[in-house]
């Protein structure tokens, strides 16, 4: 990592000069393989108890019939706490001395929304393959990202190759709700097994599609550097309740909704952190000319002082909801409940409120603002989420993100922008950067789409892949296979 950006010019960073590598798949089976894999409804409701064990063994069970040859070569675990559905495969390296590296994919799907499905084209759960495309739930988040790493490794055995160091795939079965039985069991169970440092490690995140950060129109493959922390809390206001004919001033309900208020008023203040710097050390000097000044002391800045150029930066990303999110820990109310009867006056009333933790603030920060804020002993507070710090930042000038540009390259071409950004959201990988022994988590979902309405079937109608585009995504598992003798 560069220590001082003092001497730096603000140049590209396009990595230059790659060949592409042309990779023989076999689209056609392995496509079939993925439609299988959608027919198992291995959904994540937000009801934990409402869990279909059913579809994850079934689709255990179909893996093994699948991949035949990971299944005899690698070793494979069934984990996770309470429930054990997430996967652990070791891939065993030829050399035990080199940190290992970790691939990572969900098996988890989100829920068809009742009033959504007569939009679908396709059944959402029948694997269809129709048009060229690949259609149902999961095929674009994440399913498809497990069968491109094990169609990959499957053709890597049947050539006979070991990798020099030892490969990890988890699979988690709850990243849709945040992950906390699986993956991040599978990283207490690393730890806990003496590994002390991880190499590198692969994650889901943004697909590869023109115009996928606000701004930018050419296509582009970002790849995460850092996850925002997750916390939520429950906010009760308990009292006296009674009969509608007799009120108090301020009901439990009114005391809640005036807490909510004051909350929502005191935002967190803006900063620019390592992360987005980076990302725009990257990114700036591939957008329009005339915003490089701006972009360049937001890539060279730093935390003592906020230029006038930087609060530009901040004024413009301010007035999008999506870049805004970029620059502090976010505020979303997300329940309300109280009440029963229309004449009755409820003895409590509870609302969540869901924060995304920015690098920088801290779970306790958090809810320290949160109590001066509202500023009120009535509203009583609790975290009831499994919740997470925010992450570690990821190296963009190491050789894990070289490696990866490099892959990326190799596999969609030389005419797209590669850049670091900052996750705003998170995945399950969150628990491995989150602590000190894995910070070099990248995130990107190896996949090009044609256009930003396609992106609309993550977690919507209609997702769907190009089978082509699939066989494009395995050959880009493979050559990073290849390509990991190259991690320092
Ligand atoms: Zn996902």
């Amino acid at each position: 990592m560069t220590a001082s950006f003092a001497d730096e010019e603000f140049t590209s960073m396009q990595m230059k000069g790659v060949e592409p590598v042309e990779i023989k798949v076999d689209v056609e089976a392995a496509a079939k393989r993925l439609s299988r894999a959608v027919q198992f409804p291995t959904i994540s409701n937000q009801d934990r108890s409402d869990f279909d064990v059913k579809a994850f063994e079934g689709y255990h069970q179909f893996l093994v019939e699948a991949y035949p040859n990971v299944h005899k070569t690698l070793k494979r675990e069934k984990l996770g706490k309470p429930r054990p559905y997430s996967l652990l495969y070791t891939w065993e390296g030829k050399d035990p001395s080199l940190p290992p590296v970790v691939f990572m994919a969900h098996q988890d799907v989100v829920p068809i929304a009742e009033e959504s499905r007569d939009q679908w084209k396709q059944e959402p759960f029948s694997g269809a393959i129709a048009d060229g495309y690949i259609w149902g739930r999961g095929v674009l988040d994440d399913k498809n990202q497990i069968h491109a790493i094990l169609e990959a490794a499957e053709m890597k055995i049947k050539e006979g190759f070991q990798p020099n160091r030892t490969i990890y795939f988890v699979f988690g079965h709850d990243e849709e709700v945040g992950g906390p039985e699986g993956v991040k069991h599978i990283v207490d169970v690393l730890e806990g097994r003496g590994i002390n440092e991880i190499a590198f490690v692969i994650d889901e995140s943004a697909p590869l599609i023109p115009g996928v950060f606000p701004g930018i129109k050419e296509n582009s493959a970002l790849i995460g550097i850092a996850q925002k922390g997750y916390m939520s809390l429950q906010l009760s206001v308990n009292g006296e309740g009674g009969h509608s004919s007799q009120p108090p001033e301020h009901s439990n309900i009114g005391i809640l909704a005036a807490a909510i208020t004051k909350l929502e008023n005191t935002q967190f203040p803006y900063k620019i952190n390592r992360a987005v710097r980076y990302q725009y050390r990257f990114m700036g000097p591939e957008l329009p000319k005339e915003k490089q000044p701006m972009y360049e002391a937001v890539a060279f800045g730093n935390d003592s002082k906020t230029t006038e150029l930087e609060k530009k930066f901040i004024d413009e990303m301010a007035a999008q909801q999506v870049t805004r999110a970029m620059l502090h820990t976010t505020i979303a109310v997300t329940m309300f409940n109280a009440g029963i009867k229309d004449n009755v006056l409820p003895p409590s009333a509870t609302a969540v409120v869901n924060f995304r933790i920015a690098p920088g603030d801290s779970k306790e920060g958090v809810i320290a603002h949160v109590k001066q804020a509202i500023d009120d002993d009535r509203v009583q507070i609790k975290d009831i989420s499994a919740s997470t710090p925010p992450t570690n930042i990821a190296d963009p000038y190491g050789s894990g993100y070289k490696m990866l540009e490099k892959t990326i390259r190799q596999t969609w071409g030389n005419d797209l922008i590669v850049s670091p950004f900052f996750v705003i959201g998170g995945s399950d990988s969150k628990h491995f950067q989150a602590r000190p022994f894995a910070p070099n988590v990248y995130t990107i979902t190896g996949i090009q789409l044609e256009s930003m309405e396609e992106f609309g079937g993550f977690h919507g109608v209609n997702e769907r892949i190009l089978v082509d585009e699939y066989g494009r995504s395995i050959a880009f598992f493979y050559q990073l296979m290849n390509n990991l003798e190259e991690l320092k």
